[in-house]
């Protein structure tokens, strides 16, 4: 009986992964003469599982799983746990907590294909790459009716619901990995079923059919993922009071918008254009004056046009369908699909120098002739706003040439802002035709699916914005359990001042601080019209370098110690990317356009405008939008998401990735411990070293250790019998606390008793 001695987490976050390795190395209660088997870290990076022939001094003698015999450190090797605990369900149950007995639990269940391991409260997800019989309606069902106690995303998604009744509190499904990990399959898996227990009104069924659209416009092939989401979403289903799904609505975060003009070979644009190109009927390729994907420049550049396994036409009739089911009328299908055209039609618009001052024009081809067809200007206007820019000197109106290059990033700069347009514009349909119930009157579950927590060769603008997200994430993850461990100790009046405890607030203060703050040095950088991304870079080493979350790099560069490691920024294309500029004339010529998105689209970008970041935005000095910058609209935006979410119970599922080359069967260990640790869930078994993870109530550790008392003492009841053994042992007053009705202890101290009860008994 094993029930009430768990190993209750909470979470530490800054700590490098050399430093959180050597703490879960450092058992200081281990001595490896009590212990047949044990860890050891082999030269290629790998833990093997050995066997101790004999310990002398500070020297072990072992043998490896090949049969080799080895004399090691004593202190090199990390305790095994007993074989009864090969493969449990929650890594709380493990007596010795260390990387190597993790990591082999989940390779031990992974193997067999039990891809889900609770650590604590939190769900460990390990990405298949292959179908597994885990899902289907029979385990629906079973997981309703609790016949099954696996973890799995169903499990968790079951306690939500119950949770969301019994509490009557709003919950959330926090959903965390790198790309590729599987969230994005996992957010689905738990849909499912709230689809299937909280169904009956059909709108379920819409809810469900917003997958395919978004998966479509948002979605890319990647070199590490083939269907990656480029965009963080948060899904809020809704439920009446009788507990049936009512209704849903869905925000999104920070779609990459470069993805649409440029992207790395070997990768692709979003999956939608790849579909209508090959999956459009033929009356609409007529109307569109479609080609074949191959001859669009955006499409072409990056050598890589299908993806193995999936047909786009195919995939094109399903995205229709889903419009039809989210009521998207035929009329806007039929604008959506323009859009998508003129926007590739807009990478073939060519431009040729005009004088020797390098200016050019566009050139009037049927590039530029189907881009005006479709969003229904006059040619000659459009060939007016990408290669002229109007500027205002005084009360004088003057219009300048652009240079190529400029033409270029003004081309480009059309098609990105259009697509965006596009995709917040369908988003904002399907809500309106999921806000069903509109009167909200009962709770609400919200999935969230964002972008894990990136450190690449070479971190840009982008992972400064997805890592920055992570901390605060981080910092969610972090207070959440560091609460529901603050009250079981309160509850039970033991001393909470004797548990430490770790906050990335300076990493994020490192981020939010005004007006010395990344953010902020970024956003005054973004509006100085001489501002470059190195001035940038010096005024953040002038500014931040005190702070220890900081270090300045060497020109361009900076590195930030986030919670889940250090990352190095290159600051190329910051200011560029935040303040993300459409020309006015551009704004202007989608004003004037006859087809209706344009102008949506047009008067959304000038209301957006109305929150400027101020000053003059660029060196030529054309007229732009002024608009919010990037970053700030980001943080904004999370802001608003973290409030959501702090009113709600929070249910965190950390997604892992076992291999970079999407291949079942195949888990490296490297791999799989850097997720543990960039995800926060080592941390959450290492930080309960620091604090007391195992409680057992008075009765049943005297029950348990009582017939290893030498003296017999004077008073029986449980409390006395329980100091006595404490005693006995020598357990040093700072390795467990009394509570009113439970021991408590710190890691390890349980493992040594258990450890003499098995040799005693
Ligand atoms: P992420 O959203 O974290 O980038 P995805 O959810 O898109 O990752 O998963 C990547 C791929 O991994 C999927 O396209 C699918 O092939 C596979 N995959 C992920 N989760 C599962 C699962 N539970 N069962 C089977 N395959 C999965
Ligand atoms: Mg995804």
């Amino acid at each position: 009986d094993d029930g009430e001695d768990g190993f209750m987490p909470f979470p530490s976050p800054s700590m490098s992964a050399s430093q959180s390795e050597r703490r879960w190395g450092d058992t200081s209660s281990y001595t490896p003469r009590k212990i047949l088997k044990s860890w050891f870290k082999l030269p290629n990076g790998n833990w093997d599982l050995v066997k101790i022939l004999s310990t002398a001094g500070t020297e072990s003698v072992v043998s490896l799983t090949d049969g080799k015999v080895l004399k090691v450190k004593a202190e090199d090797l990390i305790p095994a746990n007993p074989d009864i605990l090969d493969g449990v369900d929650d890594l709380m149950q493990l007596s010795y907590l260390n990387e190597p007995s993790v990591l082999y639990d989940l390779e031990y269940r992974y193997n067999q294909d039990i891809i889900y391991t609770k650590a604590g409260p939190v769900l460990v997800a390990i990405n298949p790459f292959k179908k597994v019989d885990l899902y289907g309606n029979d385990y629906i069902e079973a997981y309703k009716r609790k016949t099954i106690e696996s973890p799995h995303v169903y499990a968790i998604t079951d306690t939500a619901i119950r949770e969301m009744i019994r509490d009557e509190v709003n919950q959330s499904i926090i959903i965390s990995g790198e790309s590729g990990a599987g969230k994005t399959e996992t957010a689905k898996i738990a849909m499912q079923y709230l689809a299937a227990l909280g169904g009956g009104s059909g709108i379920e069924y819409e809810i469900l059919k917003t997958n395919p659209i978004l998966e479509a416009f948002g979605n890319a092939k990647t070199l590490r993922n083939d269907n990656s989401s480029r965009f963080g979403k948060l899904i809020e289903i809704h439920f009446s009071e009788t507990g049936k799904i009512s209704g849903a609505n869905i925000q999104t975060f920070l779609l990459e918008k470069s993805r649409v003009v440029q992207c790395t070979e070997g990768e692709r644009s979003y999956h939608i254009f790849y579909q209508l190109c090959s999956g459009a009927p033929p009356a609409l390729k007529e109307r569109l004056n479609l080609r074949r994907a191959e001859e669009y420049k955006y499409l072409s550049q990056s050598s890589c046009i299908s993806i193995s396994r999936v047909n786009d036409a195919e995939e094109f009739r399903v995205v229709m369908e889903a419009l039809d089911v989210v009521h998207i009328s035929k009329e806007d299908q039929h604008s959506v699909f323009a859009m998508l055209a003129a926007v590739l039609w807009l990478g073939n618009v060519s431009f040729s120098v005009i004088d020797n001052e390098n200016h050019v024009e566009a050139v009037e081809d049927e590039g530029l002739q189907t881009v005006a067809k479709l969003i229904g200007c006059e040619i000659e206007e459009l060939k007016l706003a990408l290669s002229t820019r109007k500027m205002r000197i005084g009360n004088d109106s003057i219009v300048q040439k652009l240079t190529l290059s400029q033409a270029i990033d003004t081309r480009d700069a059309l098609a990105k802002s259009i697509y965006a347009c596009l995709f917040e514009w369908l988003v904002e349909q399907i809500n309106k035709s999921l806000a069903v119930g509109k009167r909200r009157t009962g709770r609400s579950i919200s999935i969230l699916d964002i972008y894990g927590f990136e450190s690449f060769d070479r971190n840009s603008f982008e992972q400064f914005c997805i890592n920055y997200a992570n901390e605060r994430l981080q910092q969610h993850f972090n207070r959440h359990l560091f609460k529901l461990e603050q009250e079981e100790y309160i509850q039970d009046g033991i001393d909470w001042a004797k548990v430490d405890f770790d906050d990335n607030q300076d990493c994020l203060s490192l981020f939010e601080k005004k007006p010395l703050g990344l953010l902020s040095l970024l956003d005054e950088e973004s509006t100085f019209p001489n501002g470059t991304d190195v001035t940038f870079a010096n005024k953040l080493k002038q500014h931040l370098a005190p702070n220890p979350s900081f270090r300045g790099e060497r020109e361009k560069a900076f590195t930030v110690c986030h919670y889940a490691g250090e990352v190095t920024y290159d600051t190329t294309g910051f200011l560029e990317k935040n303040r993300d500029l459409l020309h006015l004339d551009s704004i202007q010529l989608l004003s004037s356009c006859s087809c209706h998105l344009p102008q949506i689209f047009a008067s959304n970008m000038l209301t957006q405008s109305g929150k400027s970041i101020g000053g003059p935005l660029h060196k030529s000095g054309g007229a732009e939008s002024q608009k919010l910058s990037v970053a700030r609209k980001f943080k904004g935006q999370l802001f608003q998401l973290m409030h959501r979410l702090e009113n709600t119970t929070p249910h965190f599922i950390r997604c892992i990735k076992p291999n970079n080359v999407q291949s079942p069967r195949l888990s490296e260990q490297g791999l799989v411990l850097q997720q543990l640790r960039c995800c926060g869930v080592l941390e959450v078994v290492r930080i309960s070293r620091a604090g007391f993870p195992t409680r057992m109530s008075h009765q049943k550790f005297a029950r348990r250790y009582g017939f290893l008392l030498q003296e017999s003492i004077a008073s029986q009841d449980p409390l006395s019998v329980s100091v006595a053994i404490l005693h006995q042992f020598n357990i040093l007053p700072e390795m467990y606390q009394v509570g009113y009705t439970k021991l408590f202890f710190r890691t390890g101290q349980i493992g040594m008793l258990e450890d003499t009860r098995n040799r005693t008994l």
